[in-house]
């Protein structure tokens, strides 16, 4: 299965991705975590993202689509794979049908996870992230030992860019403005599947399988 994933910030994109990944045996690729990685990591590329990752705004389209290029060449990836938080526009969107019609493939599934933006923005506010492995937690559901990853024993810590509330409510302008719009392209395509994402993660993913 190829499948995309979006849904405005704090909609549990990240949760829900993590488990279709082990239900479905694909790797889960996330920008945002191949940004915070290459930026924590101190590479070229990190230095190159860091300004636009930190303050909330879109990293350049043509760095983006680079890196979801080289990211879908490799053999992990073959037999299917999620991308959650790609694609974030309609030029993106364009550039990954280009990339998958040069493998032969195309995407089977667009799944988008609604929820209200009050819901959104407590989510996101509660939110804490592994610094090391990426995985989710929540001031109501953290890790077992604390404040230590569960799976890897990394520093689990809050996003910077979740930090200031400006930047949260700049980031979901920026989907309502420009990843939205993917929802009639999908829809078009017949490959959209719309699920309620409000519930408990549990729940949520009840209704992805069923719509998968
Ligand atoms: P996320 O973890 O998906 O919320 O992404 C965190 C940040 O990474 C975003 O606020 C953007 O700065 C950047 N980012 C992630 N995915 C993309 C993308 N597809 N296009 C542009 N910027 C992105």
């Amino acid at each position: 299965m190829r499948l995309v994933v979006f849904g405005p910030q704090g909609a549990g994109k990240g949760t829900q991705s993590q488990r279709i990944s082990e239900k479905f045996e694909i790797p889960a690729i996330a920008t945002g975590d191949i940004f915070r990685w290459a930026i924590s990591s101190g590479t070229e590329f990190g230095g190159k993202v860091k300004s636009y990752v930190e303050s909330g705004q879109m990293v350049p389209d043509d760095l983006t689509i680079e890196i979801i290029r080289q990211r879908l060449s490799e053999d992990d990836v073959q037999n299917g794979f999620l991308l959650d938080g790609f694609p974030r526009n309609l030029f993106q969107a364009d550039a990954l049908d280009r990339i998958l019609a040069e493998q032969g493939y195309k995407l089977d599934a667009a799944l988008v996870l609604e929820v209200p933006q009050e819901v959104s923005e407590r989510r996101i506010l509660g939110r804490r992230m592994c610094s090391q492995c990426g995985r989710n937690y929540h001031i109501d559901n953290p890790p077992k030992s604390d404040w230590t990853c569960d799976v890897c024993g990394g520093d689990v810590v809050r996003r910077q860019d979740d930090k200031d509330d400006e930047k949260v409510r700049q980031r979901l302008r920026l989907y309502h403005e420009q990843t939205e719009p993917l929802k009639a392209r999908y829809a078009d395509k017949g490959i959209l599947r719309e699920v309620e994402g409000q519930g408990t993660p549990h729940d949520v993913f009840a209704r992805i399988t069923a719509v998968l």
